[in-house]
C-alpha cells in the first residue's frame, strides 16, 4: 500500500540532486575495492563482514563501464556502500545466492547486458550456440528470463531481504509485454518475479536515492514515487486524478456526458477500475482519455490508467494502444505514472529518470574500474569484453526512435553526453591499462555515432514535447543539428599520444549526418577503414515509414557525399548497408522492389537480419496486434501486413539474398505468384535465373513423390 496523501512526490523535483552530492554510507571508511567481490575469500581481504548491497547478473564480471553490473557497482560503492558481485550463478538451489551471506540492504538482479532470452535464441528461434559475455562464450550459463529465475532464488536464500530488479530485461517488461519466445502477452515482471521494485532505463538516481533512503531506514514501499522506478502496489494513490486510457472505443459525444469531470466507470464495461475492496485506495477524479486536455486537474497529481493485463491478453488493438501510451508518456519532463491492473493488483509506473548532466556522466566513467574481467576468470576469452576493451561510450540515449529497437525505450530520447576532457582522459585509460593495445580505438560512439551533444535547442520546448522521434517524419526545426563536438572531438582523440586510429562502428545516423557535410568529411577521411556500415534497413517507404526511418534517397545523398569525400581523401571505401527482413508492415511485393534495388546497386549481402520482436518495441506491437500504434488506434481501423510464418519470414529474407542458389526455388513460386516471371530470366534485367533442366527434373520427381 502507499501513502494516501503526498504533497511533494520525489518525481516532481525536476531539479534532482547531483549523484556525487550524497552524504556517504558509514562503510566509506574501507575504500574501494580493487575489484568488486564475487567470494567471501576477497570480503576477508578487504575486512567485510557483510555486504551491503549484492549484485547477480546473468553476465561475466567485467570490470569495465560498459557492463552494467560494474557501472552500478562501482557506483553505490562510490556511495560507501560495499557491494558484492553474484555473476552467472548456477541456478538450480538458492545455495550460490547465499555465497557471499545475506546483504544488509538488498540484492540488485540484472539479467545483463542483453534480455537473456535475445541472448539464448536466434529471430528464428534457434538456439544459439555461443554467448558472448560469459568466460569462453560457454552457452547456457544463464537461465531463460534470467531476471524471475534469480529473484525467485534470491528470495529463497533470504526471505526478508528486498529485491531489486533492473537492466535491460527488466526495464523492458515493467508493464505487460508481448513475448515472441512464447506467442503471448506476459504481465509485468515485476509479478512474475516478486521483486520490490522495479528500476528502469539507466537507473543511477534512482539506485542512488533508494540505496541512502533504505540505508537511512525508510522501507521500498515509502519509495513508491521515485522517478524511474516501478512497483506493485494496491491501488492508485488516495487524492489524485485518474486518466482513463483503457480502451479505444470512446462514445463519439463523450462531452455530453452530465458531468464529464467526474466521469463514472461502467465497471461492467472495462474491468479496470481500481480495487473494489471498501477501503481500497481510489482516485478523486476518473477523466476518460478525450477529455484529458480539456479538463481542470491538477497535473501534478495525476496518472494514467492503461488498459489492464487481462484486457491486452485477449485484446491485440487495445494492447497496441497501451504501447502507443507508453510511448507517448517517455519524455522525464511532462510523463505521468502509468497504472496497469494485473488481478487485484495494480502495476505503477513513475515517469523516466532525469537525464545526467554532464558532470554526472563524467563522474560515473570516471569510477575506479580496472577495465579487465574479474581475475578469476584466468585468460578465458570473454567476447564481449574483447570487442569493447578498447572502445570508448561518449554520450547515451538515441532521439531516432527506430520502432524495431528498444534502446530509446530504455535509455530515452534525450542524449546525455560526456565532456571532452572526460571521454580523452579515457583513451588515455585505454592506453596505459589494457594489455595488447595497439593503438586502435575501436569506436567512440553510443547508441548512435553522431548524436554527441545534439538536443533540443530550447528547453523550454523540450520539457512540452511529446513526439516520438526528433529525425523521423522530418528533421525537427528545433533540434541542434550541429556536429562540430563531434568533429573536434575526433580530432582531439586522434592527437591523444599512442593513438594511432580511431574507427567509428558505432551505427550512424546519416540522414541527420547530412546536416553537417563537415562531419561527414571528417568521419570518412579520417575513420572509416575501408568499409562503413550504415543501415537503411529497407528502400520503400511504406515499410520504411513503420521503421520511422527516412527515405532511402537520404542515402543515396550520403553515398554521393561518402564517394566524394573518399575520392578527395584518394581511399577507396564502401559503404555496406544493412536491411531488415519481415519487419510488420512490409509485403512480399516489398521486399521484391528491395531485391531489385539490391541488385540494381550491385549489392549482394552476405549477413541479412529478419526482424526480431523485442520486448516493448513499437513494432513488436505492431507484430502483434497487425495495426500501426504510430497512428490513433480503432478496431476496424487497416491492418498491417505482418509475416510470422517461419515460411514467410524465410521468403522474405531471401528476397535480401537473391543472389543464394539456394533461395532461387523459393523465389521463384514467389515471383509467378507476384505476377514478375518476367524477372526469372538470363537477362539483364532479371532478378534470378530460370531453373535448370536438371533442377526442373527434380522438382517433378519431388512433387511425384
Ligand atoms: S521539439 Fe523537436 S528537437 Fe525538441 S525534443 Fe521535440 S522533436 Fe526533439
Amino acid at each position: 500500500m502507499q501513502p494516501s496523501k503526498v504533497d511533494n512526490p520525489t518525481r516532481h523535483q525536476d531539479e534532482p540532486r547531483k549523484l556525487f552530492s550524497y552524504p556517504k554510507y558509514w562503510a566509506e571508511c574501507y575504500g574501494p575495492a580493487p575489484y568488486l567481490p564475487m567470494s567471501r575469500a576477497e570480503m576477508d581481504e578487504l575486512g567485510w563482514d557483510s555486504c551491503d548491497i549484492i549484485i547477480v547478473t546473468a553476465d561475466a564480471y567485467v570490470d569495465h563501464p560498459s557492463f552494467g553490473m560494474a557501472v552500478v557497482g562501482r557506483l553505490l560503492e562510490a556511495q560507501g556502500f560495499r557491494v558484492g558481485i553474484i555473476a552467472q550463478p548456477e541456478w538450480d538451489s538458492a545455495e550460490p545466492f547465499k555465497a557471499l551471506g545475506q546483504p544488509n540492504l538488498f540484492f540488485g538482479v540484472t539479467g545483463g547486458n542483453m534480455d537473456s532470452l535475445i541472448n539464448r535464441y536466434t529471430a528464428d528461434l534457434r538456439i544459439r550456440s555461443d554467448d558472448a559475455y560469459t568466460p569462453n562464450a560457454e552457452a547456457g550459463k544463464r537461465p531463460d528470463r534470467s531476471v524471475i529465475v534469480y529473484s525467485q532464488r534470491c528470495r529463497e536464500a533470504y526471505y526478508d531481504t528486498p529485491i531489486v530488479i533492473g537492466g535491460i530485461e527488466a526495464s523492458l517488461r515493467r508493464i505487460a509485454q508481448y513475448d515472441y519466445w512464447s506467442d503471448k502477452v506476459r504481465r509485468s515482471i515485476l509479478i512474475d518475479s516478486n521483486a520490490d521494485i522495479l528500476l528502469f532505463g539507466n537507473a543511477e538516481r534512482a539506485l542512488v536515492d533508494l540505496a541512502h533512503d533504505v540505508a537511512n531506514g525508510r522501507t521500498i514501499t515509502d519509495c513508491w514515487d521515485m522517478r524511474g522506478t516501478a512497483r506493485v502496489c494496491d491501488g492508485p494513490p488516495t487524492g489524485w486524478t485518474e486518466i482513463d486510457s483503457t480502451r479505444i472505443d470512446w462514445p463519439a459525444k463523450i462531452d455530453k456526458l452530465p458531468n464529464p469531470y467526474e466521469y463514472q466507470h461502467d465497471k461492467k464495461d472495462s474491468g479496470d477500475e481500481p480495487n473494489g475492496e471498501p477501503d481500497a485506495p481510489a482516485p478523486v477524479k476518473i477523466i476518460p482519455l478525450p477529455l484529458q486536455r480539456q479538463s481542470d486537474y491538477d497535473k501534478t497529481t495525476s496518472y494514467i490508467r492503461l488498459p489492464s493485463f487481462n484486457k491486452v491478453i485477449n485484446d491485440p488493438v487495445l494492447y497496441a494502444h497501451a504501447s502507443r501510451v507508453l510511448h507517448q508518456e517517455a519524455n522525464p519532463y511532462n510523463a505521468k505514472p502509468l497504472i496497469q491492473k494485473h488481478g487485484t493488483k495494480d502495476v505503477w509506473v513513475n515517469p523516466p529518470p532525469i537525464p545526467l548532466d554532464t558532470d554526472e556522466m563524467d563522474w560515473v566513467f570516471g569510477l575506479p574500474f580496472q577495465r579487465r574481467p574479474h581475475p578469476s576468470y584466468g585468460d578465458a576469452r570473454i567476447p564481449a569484453y574483447d570487442m569493447i576493451k578498447t572502445s570508448v561510450n561518449i554520450m547515451r540515449g538515441c532521439f531516432g526512435g527506430c520502432t524495431f529497437c528498444s534502446i530509446t525505450e530504455h535509455e530515452g530520447r534525450i542524449i546525455q553526453s560526456r565532456s571532452e576532457d572526460s571521454i580523452l582522459r579515457e583513451i588515455e585509460k585505454i592506453r596505459d591499462q589494457v594489455p595488447g593495445f595497439t593503438g586502435t580505438i575501436s569506436d567512440l560512439g553510443g547508441p548512435t555515432a553522431n548524436m554527441y551533444k545534439l538536443n533540443c535547442k530550447s528547453p523550454k520546448i523540450q520539457k512540452t514535447c511529446k513526439r516520438l522521434s526528433c529525425v523521423y517524419p522530418n528533421i525537427c526545426k528545433h533540434l541542434n543539428t550541429d556536429h562540430s563536438p563531434t568533429t573536434q572531438l575526433y580530432r582531439k582523440a586522434r592527437a591523444v599520444d599512442g593513438v594511432k586510429r580511431i574507427a567509428i562502428a558505432s551505427g550512424l545516423r546519416y540522414d541527420l549526418a547530412l546536416k553537417d557535410p563537415e562531419y561527414i568529411e571528417e568521419l570518412v577521411t579520417h575513420h572509416v577503414g575501408g568499409y562503413l556500415k550504415i543501415a537503411p534497413e529497407h528502400s520503400e517507404d511504406q515499410t520504411l515509414s513503420k521503421m520511422m526511418k527516412p527515405s532511402i534517397s537520404a542515402y543515396d545523398e550520403f553515398k554521393r557525399l561518402f564517394d566524394l569525400y573518399s575520392r578527395k581523401a584518394g581511399k577507396k571505401q564502401y559503404l555496406i548497408p544493412y536491411f531488415i527482413a519481415a519487419h510488420p508492415g512490409c509485403d512480399e511485393e516489398d521486399m521484391l522492389n528491395l531485391s531489385l534495388w539490391l541488385k540494381e546497386h550491385k549489392f549482394k549481402p552476405d549477413q541479412v537480419q529478419t526482424f526480431y520482436p523485442s520486448p516493448m518495441a513499437l513494432a513488436t506491437a505492431m507484430y502483434y496486434s497487425e495495426r500501426n500504434p504510430l497512428q490513433k488506434l480503432r478496431y476496424k481501423g487497416e491492418k498491417l501486413s505482418v509475416s510470422k510464418d517461419i515460411d514467410q519470414r524465410r521468403l522474405q529474407k531471401a528476397f535480401l539474398r537473391y543472389h543464394d542458389e539456394k533461395n532461387w526455388p523459393m523465389l521463384r513460386e514467389a515471383l509467378k505468384r507476384l505476377g514478375r516471371t518476367d524477372l526469372i530470366g538470363s537477362g539483364k534485367g532479371s532478378l534470378i535465373p530460370p531453373p535448370t533442366e536438371k533442377a526442373k527434373r527434380d522438382r517433378k520427381q519431388r512433387r511425384r513423390r
